[in-house]
């Protein structure tokens, strides 16, 4: 067994705090890997406090996780030890069923196996996630990281990085489309970056007017603050799509009235309490809601090498580990610069 150092949460209501458990030794066809940052995703917040019910404690949170192989199992083909590698949103999946067969992993019929609150598919043990110094992980569910971007804002393309990148890629998002972002935080700055980079034309919806200028600097054509209701309604019947990344709850037909004829809102945040839909705001022009999560591995590499080649990586804070409590008060608040990620190394100390 390999010890691990990590931090946890206890219960729903409890700060997260140091935690140590072992970590399983790799079987022939494992990756172990030295967890260099993580990055920090609000679904972290959600499954910690349990706002979408079903959590599992202790809970090491983490799905953004960066590292280095540190050894490989003899039957391990695509890693040697020393070669850098990621760890998304799930480390196992049925491997038979369609969605499987066409790597669509996330999509499994029977469930993908998460990276933390979820349990390993051979043994049942619990599944613990990257605030933690090391994880093990089988080399199919394993992403090959470049040595050209910096390694910290390599990690949120992992979560927020593929689960923008998937939807505006299935949506053939491109030149010619005019593109709203909604909620500027980890995933709303992604989706501004691919929107822009696939050559959309590209509006940051915000709550946050403090937001204007960073939105311009990551690309946006346009800014709107979503309180201004003359700004709003200026955008009536505007996009072809919008991507919802809020994660609280808020009225979609706000969003939905924004949309042109056979407009698309594509949902990725996943607001703890269910949103009403006025079938008025879908029906007179025929628009449509659909939903996204992650991307499969393969999809979820082809992202990474996307970002390797144009040099895209997420804006990120830098936290120790000990400042996560309070990083998750801020980004519930909004205040988050894209994206924290915690420096791994200070669990080591
Ligand atoms: P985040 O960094 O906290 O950003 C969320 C943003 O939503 C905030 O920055 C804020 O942007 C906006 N917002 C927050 N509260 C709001 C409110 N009451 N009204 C309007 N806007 C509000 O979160 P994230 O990590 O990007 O995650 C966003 C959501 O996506 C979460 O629900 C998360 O669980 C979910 N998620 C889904 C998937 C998937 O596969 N579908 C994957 C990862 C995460 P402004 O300040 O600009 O308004
Ligand atoms: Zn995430
Ligand atoms: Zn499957």
């Amino acid at each position: 067994m390999l010890p691990t150092n990590a931090y946890a949460a206890q219960s729903a209501i409890t700060p997260l705090a140091p935690f140590t458990f072992n970590r399983r030794e790799p079987g022939e066809h494992d990756v172990q890997i030295e967890i260099l940052y993580c990055g920090v995703c609000h679904s972290d917040i959600h499954q910690v406090r349990n706002e979408w019910g079903g959590s599992a404690f202790p809970m090491v949170p983490g799905h953004e996780i960066v590292g280095r192989v540190t050894s490989v199992g003899n039957k391990v083909t695509k890693f040697k030890a020393g070669d850098l590698a990621g760890i998304g949103c799930f480390v196992d999946s049925c491997r038979e069923c369609e969605n499987c067969k066409q790597s669509l992993e996330q999509y499994c019929d029977s469930g993908m196996i998460g990276t933390y609150n979820s349990k390993e598919r051979k043994t049942g043990a619990p599944t613990y996630g990257g605030y933690s110094t090391q994880i093990v992980v089988d080399e199919n569910y394993t992403l090959k990281i470049s040595d050209k971007l910096p390694l910290a804002g390599v990690a949120p393309l992992l979560c927020a990085g593929i689960t923008t990148y998937s939807p505006l890629k299935y949506a053939g998002v491109g030149k010619g489309h005019k593109v709203a972002v909604s909620g500027l935080g980890g995933l709303g700055h992604m989706a501004v970056k691919f929107a822009v980079a696939f050559g959309a034309e590209v509006t940051m919806l915000s709550s946050s007017l403090s937001k204007a200028e960073d939105a311009k600097k990551l690309g946006a054509h346009h800014f709107a603050l979503t309180s201004d209701e003359s700004t709003m309604n200026g955008l009536k019947n505007k996009f072809d799509f919008i991507l919802n990344t809020i994660s609280a709850e808020h009225d979609y037909g706000t969003y939905l009235n924004l949309l042109r004829t056979n407009g698309t809102m594509i949902v990725v945040g996943v607001p703890p309490t269910p949103s009403i839909v006025p079938a008025i705001s879908l029906i007179m022009k025929r628009k449509s809601i659909i939903g996204s999560l992650i991307g499969g591995i393969k999809e979820t590499q082809e992202m990474l090498d996307y970002c390797a080649e144009h040099g895209i990586v997420s804006e990120v804070e830098v936290i120790a580990v000990d400042k996560i409590n309070e990083a998750y008060e801020r980004m519930i608040k909004g205040d988050v610069r894209y994206r924290f990620v915690i420096d791994i190394n200070s669990l080591r100390k």
